[in-house]
């Protein structure tokens, strides 16, 4: 069995043929990336007319990357939730056209649920298991128990990390505007210039350090990561567009505070985990979204995660960024187990905002 996955919720168009072991028959990709860049930051009317630009022809080369027509494939899986709602919107309504030329039923994607679950298309990862999903619009902790059943430990109270990559960092540092990270995202081009930085140019951010749940916040140092570079433009006597003498410092700082955080809150779920027997024996912990693909991140979460007896599965990069893999995957195990989410493609709805799994962060302490 196959079925074809068809995203659009932000900026990314992807479309993907997957089976049922979890091989990728076919997929294609059209990132938004480099416009956005040059206005710097996603303008919804934008991402809408693109994602209308290239919806057909992304899922014609994801069918024929398979060497499959529309009509072999045995469902449609299409991002519903959440998302921009007009970048949403384009995608649904294309589904819901091939759905009328094949007759096929449509399978509603929850885009969360599939960057939890697309670790199990790489390897066998069995429910139930910890997974941190930190991307453009989210941060995250949750157990996954099974499909469509998730546990909610703890989630960002304002900021996702993404967005303050992207916002902030990658925009007040100017690095969208350089030629070299033109089709990078702001998180991508920050780890970068990253590399070469020393962490301790400023004093490290301190975030809910008399919290003990296992929320997040991300606007505390957004705001200091704005203050600090407009100081140092001062400092410098530098204009706006120029860039700084030492944006690798700058760089290295955020993302060791963006790493400091969510290590920190991740050692409150482990605790949690643990206390409220959540968990099996064998404990897993999955990584996804495009702050997670991170290297430096994913090093220090490897790390926690030894300490605490944790095995970490991180999907490779391209897995964890927005893409059509994921979501013909998710559409994939909804099939397998038995129960019928296929819906009358007339009757679907997208929706902004969703609700992640049953809420239990309140009772986290
Ligand atoms: P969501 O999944 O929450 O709806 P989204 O789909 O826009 O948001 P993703 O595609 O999963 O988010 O991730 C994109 C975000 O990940 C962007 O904010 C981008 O800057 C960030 N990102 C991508 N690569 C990296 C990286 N190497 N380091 C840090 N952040 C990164
Ligand atoms: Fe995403």
């Amino acid at each position: 069995r196959t079925v074809l996955g068809i995203e659009t919720s932000c900026d990314d168009t992807g479309a993907a043929v997957v089976d049922e072991v979890g091989n990728i028959l076919g997929e294609a990709l059209h990132s938004q990336t480099a416009r956005h860049n040059q206005t710097g930051g996603i303008i919804p009317n934008v991402a809408k007319e693109l994602h209308t630009q290239k919806v057909e022809s992304v899922v014609q080369d994801a069918l024929n990357s398979a060497k499959m027509r529309l009509e072999d494939v045995d469902a449609i899986a299409v991002t519903v939730k959440p998302g921009l709602i007009m970048s949403l919107r384009v995608g649904l309504v294309h589904a819901q056209k091939l759905a009328h030329l094949t007759r096929h039923q449509l399978i509603p994607i929850h885009h969360m649920e599939a960057h939890a679950l697309t670790a199990r298309m790489i390897e066998r990862v069995e429910f139930p298991f910890m997974v941190l999903l930190a991307s453009g619009g989210h941060c995250l902790l949750a157990i996954a128990k099974g499909i469509d059943d998730f546990l909610l430990l703890g989630t960002s109270q304002d900021t996702a990390p993404g967005e303050a990559y992207d916002k902030v960092t990658a925009r007040e540092l100017n690095l969208i505007k350089m030629p070299e990270f033109e089709h990078l995202s702001g998180g991508a081009s920050v780890e970068l210039m990253a590399k070469q930085g020393d962490h301790t140019i400023f004093p490290r951010v301190h975030v809910m350090t008399s919290r003990a749940d296992c929320d997040f916040s991300f606007t505390g140092l957004k705001i200091s990561a704005r203050r600090q570079i407009l100081a140092e433009y001062q400092r410098l006597g530098l204009d706006q567009n120029q860039l700084l003498p030492n944006t690798s410092d700058i760089c290295a700082w955020f993302q060791y505070n963006v790493m400091y955080h969510i290590g920190r809150r991740l050692q409150r779920a482990f605790i949690f985990t643990e206390m409220k027997e959540l968990l099996g024996t064998s404990k897993t912990l999955v990584v996804s979204g495009g702050v997670a693909s991170n290297a430096f991140i994913r090093l220090n979460l490897e790390h926690i995660c030894s300490m605490y007896g944790y095995k970490l599965v991180c999907p490779p990069q391209k897995l964890c960024t927005d893409n059509g893999i994921m979501i013909a995957w998710n559409g994939m195990e909804k099939i397998l187990s038995g129960t019928n989410y296929l819906q009358d493609a007339d009757s679907l709805q997208v929706v902004a905002r969703s609700q992640f799994g049953s809420d239990i962060s309140k009772e986290v302490k």
